[in-house]
């Protein structure tokens, strides 16, 4: 292992690693190993200190992309390979006040912890292979929530993105809690989880928009990724198999599909429709999967929860059809569990009230978007616990009348 000297222009986008690794099998490798307590900006304006090493065991999104044969695929870090390394977890200091928001949103629904984990400490390889994979495993751990960002690419945006999923999870119920069942078999856990991903991302947006987060990133995501694939294709480098392919009809079929989620301009446009001849031109069955995609969007509202998972079963076959691997929804697919244990994250609230009540209050309370100062009164009728919210006159927020509500969550 050598040292690096750590000189480089934060401001300038490049980040040069501070560590140099030699991997088992000889290969040399740059990562980031910074000490416990050390604070640095990222390219956006990110401040974040390191807190300390871990280890973890959870990791929801298979580690995978397809291109790589099975086999030859390794994660590695100082030689080894995660999630059996440690790991930097990672303070964002300066988050704006609406991303402050949306975390302690979260932070108040579950009494898990937010753990920010960073994988710019793993190695250059790992780091191509995780790109684009930043996740959220919120289930997996009974007291942690584990978002995982390359701290030196990540935004607000990508953040913000992470902990929506788990927001939209846990305050409006909005999720997929199947997975392939044999997660060994990379290439078609990751059919599953991106097809899924890719439905849900929508709401994820949809509701960051609303929320004010800007859609330049993704936008940007989304168009640079199309234009350069077609240039890579027009040059005569094709993706690698099928699966792959089945990531560019998703993106192909993405402006068509969804555009109100988009900033896109007239050049934006031009890149894509530029790709879309490339694309048809190379790789025509990809373009038909990308239209099939899109007819699905228009048949299916992914804002209704009722039809969203049809819609992800009927992406999911289309996948599975296009890759040529058999598969069947009520044979493959297998329902997950929430690993929780209820610790009360506020004792000195409602303090003869069970945690997993106090948590169903505030969901309620952020969902039905209840201004603050609203009171709420407990009671117990025939063994059925009945909470009252109480709007006060002349609060600030969505909800003006002064009213209370009997609210019964359920009996104990
Ligand atoms: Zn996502």
């Amino acid at each position: 292992m050598t040292q690096k000297n750590e000189s480089f222009n934060l401001f300038d986008g490049s980040f040069p690693s501070n560590i140099c690794v030699l991997t088992q099998d000889g290969t040399e490798t740059n990562c980031f190993l910074r000490p416990s307590g050390y604070n640095y900006l990222n390219p956006y304006g990110l401040s974040l200190t390191v807190r300390y090493y871990a280890t973890f065991h959870f990791m929801n999104a298979p580690m995978y992309m397809p291109e790589i044969p099975k086999g030859e695929y390794k994660l590695s870090y100082h030689g080894d390979n995660p999630p059996g390394c440690p790991l930097p977890v990672i303070s964002h200091v300066n988050p704006s006040p609406r991303l402050l928001k949306l975390a302690k949103e979260v932070d108040i629904v579950t009494p898990k912890q937010i753990c920010l984990i960073d994988a710019s400490a793993v190695s250059e390889q790992s780091r191509q292979i995780l790109q684009g994979m930043n996740s959220a495993s919120w289930r997996e751990t009974p007291d942690k929530i584990s978002i995982v960002i390359d701290s030196n690419v990540c935004h607000e945006g990508i953040m913000a993105h992470e902990l929506m999923h788990v927001w939209l999870d846990l305050i409006e119920d909005y999720e997929d809690h199947r997975r392939y069942r044999d997660t060994s078999n990379g290439k078609n856990a990751f059919a599953v989880i991106s097809a899924q991903s890719f439905v849900l991302d929508c709401m994820v947006q949809k509701r960051l928009k609303e929320r004010g987060f800007s859609m330049e990133y993704f936008t940007r995501d989304l168009v640079d990724s199309l234009y350069e694939n077609a240039v890579a294709a027009e040059s005569g480098v094709l993706p690698h198999g099928s699966s792959v392919e089945t990531v560019i009809a998703r993106l192909l079929s993405r402006p068509w599909a969804v555009p109100e989620l988009f900033d896109l301009g007239n050049d934006d446009w031009d890149k894509i429709r530029y790709a879309k001849r490339i694309f048809k031109k190379l790789m025509p069955d990809t373009v038909y999967l990308s239209k099939q995609i899109t007819k699905l969007f228009k048949r299916y509202n992914y804002e209704s929860k009722s039809e969203m998972p049809r819609l992800i079963d009927e992406i999911i076959n289309l996948h599975f059809r296009y890759i040529d691997e058999p598969f069947e929804l009520s044979r493959d697919l297998i329902m997950t569990h929430d690993q929780i244990t209820y610790s009360d994250k506020f004792p000195n609230k409602l303090p003869n009230v069970p945690p997993q009540i106090k948590y169903e209050i505030h969901k309620r309370l952020i969902r039905d978007k209840l201004p603050t100062g609203t009171k709420v009164a407990i009671e117990w009728i025939n063994g059925n616990l009945h909470v009252k919210f109480i709007l006060q006159p002349n609060s600030i927020g969505d909800r003006q009348a002064p009213k209370s509500e009997v609210v019964s969550i359920w009996g104990l």
